[in-house]
C-alpha cells in the first residue's frame, strides 16, 4: 500500500453516511440497500493532503474509492503497454476511480492519482468487495459487470450527471415600455448536478423570477439559461419549459378529483417509462421512506398541507426531472409539520441525488437543507454572497443548535438583512 496514504485526521463516517456517500457513485445507485450496508460495512474513509498521491506510480491497484469531497487531477491506468488515461479529473462525489485496475485477468496498474486539493475518498478492498457481490447472485454479478466493464463511459457518465443549470448574466425587466421593474440584471449563477442549492433574499428581489427563468414560464430580457448544455431560455425565443424541470408550488398541485395513487404514477406511465404496476412499486416505497405508507387509495382533500407536499415531491421524483424547483414549498406549514416535511426532502434528496433549486426566506432551512445557500441583492436580483453548507449528510434536527450550524446562520441573517434595508430603502415595503 502507498505509503502517503494516510495523512491528516481520519474522521469516522457512520454507516448511514457512508451508505448516502456510496449512494452517490452511479453505479451502485441501484444496488440493493443490504449490499449498500454491507459495502459501507467494508469501506473506510481516507482523507489526503493537496499533493499526496492516493496511488503513486507503479501501485498495483487492490482497491478503488468513492470520492467523497475534494480534487483527484486526471487517474491514470496502465495495462501492458497501452495506456489508458481516464479524460476526466474527479471531482464530483460520487465519482468512481482506481477500480480498472480490478478488472480481473487484466494486469492494469493505476499509474497515479494526485489530490489538487484537501481530498476525502471512501475506500472499498476490490477482492472483499467482488466477494460480497457474488452473494447478491445476478444483481451483485451485474453490479460487478458494470464495475469492471464499462470504466471510462461510466467514469464520465457519473462526471456529465445531468441536472447541470447555468444561468449566465440573466436580465429581466418586467414591463419594458412602461413603468419599468428590473427584476434581474447580469445575474449568473451555476448549480452542479445533484447538487441541492438554496435561494434566500428579501422579498422582491427576484427569487421567483429566476426560478420561472430557469423553469421555462417566462422570458429574459437579457441572458441565457442552460440545463446540461443546451439553451432553455434566451432573449427572443419562446423559452422551453419541459418534462427535465419540475415545480413544487407552495399551494401544491396535485389533482383534486384523482387518488394519491393516480397522481403519483400518471406521469412515468403516461411517458411510458414504467408499466403501472412498476411505478406503483416505487411510488409505494418512496412513501415509505417519508412515512405516508398506506394512503395511495385516499383523495388530496384527506390529506394534511404537510402531507399534500411530501406527495408532491415524491410525484416529482417518480417523473424523473433533472431539476427540481421548489419555490417556498413549505411556506404556511407548522413548525412541526415544517420539520417533518424538511426531513422527508432531505430523505428522498439523499436517494434521489436530483439536482435541487430552493427558494426560502426560512434562512434555517436553507442551510439545513441546501449545499450551498446563494444570497440575492435587493432589486434588481444578482447573487450577492454563496455559503457554502459543509455540513455532513445525513441531516437531522439536532444540527440546529450545533456551533457550525449558528455560524452559517449568523452569516446569512447578516448578509440577508442587509439587503433587506436596502430594499426597504428602496420603497420595496415589504421585508424577507
Ligand atoms: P421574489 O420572488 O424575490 O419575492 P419576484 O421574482 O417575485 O421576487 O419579483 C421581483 C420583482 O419583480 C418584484 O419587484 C415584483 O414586484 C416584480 N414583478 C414580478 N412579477 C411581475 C410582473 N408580472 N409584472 C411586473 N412586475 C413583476
Amino acid at each position: 500500500m502507498n505509503n502517503r496514504m494516510i495523512s491528516g485526521f481520519e474522521p469516522q463516517f457512520s454507516v448511514e453516511e457512508k451508505i448516502v456517500a456510496l449512494r452517490r457513485c452511479s453505479f451502485l445507485k441501484e444496488a440493493p440497500l443490504k449490499l449498500l450496508a454491507a459495502s459501507a460495512e467494508i469501506s473506510f474513509e481516507r482523507s489526503f493532503e493537496r499533493g499526496d498521491f492516493i496511488y503513486a506510480k507503479g501501485d498495483r491497484a487492490d482497491r478503488f474509492y468513492v470520492l467523497l469531497d475534494g480534487k483527484v487531477g486526471h487517474p491514470e491506468v496502465q495495462a501492458a503497454e497501452e495506456q489508458f488515461s481516464i479524460a476526466t479529473e474527479v471531482q464530483v462525489p460520487g465519482q468512481l476511480f482506481g477500480y480498472a485496475a480490478l478488472v480481473q485477468g487484466m494486469p492494469k496498474r493505476v499509474i497515479s492519482a494526485r489530490c489538487e486539493r484537501a481530498t476525502k475518498v471512501l475506500a472499498i478492498d476490490g477482492t472483499k468487495f467482488q466477494l460480497l457481490c457474488r452473494q447478491y447472485g445476478r444483481e451483485g454479478y451485474q453490479l460487478l459487470q458494470h464495475l469492471t466493464s464499462t470504466f471510462a463511459a461510466h467514469e464520465l457518465a457519473v462526471a456529465n450527471r445531468c441536472g447541470w443549470v447555468s444561468i449566465r448574466n440573466a436580465q429581466k425587466v418586467y414591463d419594458p415600455f412602461g413603468r419599468a421593474v428590473v427584476a434581474l440584471d447580469d445575474c449568473s449563477v451555476e448549480i452542479r448536478p445533484g447538487e441541492f442549492c438554496a435561494i434566500v433574499g428579501p422579498s422582491g428581489c427576484g427569487k421567483s423570477t429566476l426560478l420561472n427563468a430557469i423553469a421555462g414560464f417566462d422570458t429574459l430580457t437579457d441572458g441565457i439559461v442552460y440545463l446540461d448544455g443546451n439553451w432553455i431560455n434566451r432573449p427572443g425565443r419562446t423559452p422551453k419549459p419541459g418534462p427535465d424541470r419540475i415545480v413544487v408550488f407552495q399551494n401544491g398541485a396535485l389533482f383534486p378529483w384523482a387518488t394519491i395513487k393516480e397522481n403519483l404514477i400518471r406521469g412515468p406511465v403516461a411517458q411510458h417509462r414504467m408499466s403501472p404496476q412498476a411505478a406503483l412499486a416505487r411510488a409505494r416505497e418512496l412513501l415509505a421512506q417519508v412515512g405516508l405508507s398506506g394512503i395511495e387509495g385516499l383523495y388530496p382533500g384527506a390529506l394534511s398541507s404537510g402531507m399534500c407536499r411530501r406527495v408532491e415531491i415524491i410525484r416529482a421524483l417518480l417523473n424523473d426531472p433533472r431539476v427540481i424547483l421548489l419555490d417556498e414549498p413549505f411556506r404556511g406549514l407548522d413548525a412541526l409539520t415544517r420539520t417533518v416535511t424538511q426531513n422527508a426532502l432531505l430523505e428522498l434528496f439523499d436517494l434521489s441525488l436530483k439536482t435541487i433549486l430552493f427558494i426560502t426566506h426560512d434562512l434555517e432551512e436553507a442551510i439545513y437543507l441546501a449545499d450551498r445557500v446563494l444570497v440575492m441583492t435587493a432589486r434588481p436580483g444578482q447573487i450577492k454572497q454563496t455559503i457554502f453548507v459543509n455540513l455532513p449528510r445525513p441531516r437531522n434536527t439536532a444540527l440546529f443548535s450545533a456551533p457550525e450550524f449558528l455560524t452559517l446562520k449568523d452569516e446569512a441573517i447578516e448578509a440577508v438583512h442587509e439587503e433587506a434595508i436596502k430594499a426597504f430603502a428602496a420603497g420595496d415595503r415589504e421585508l424577507a
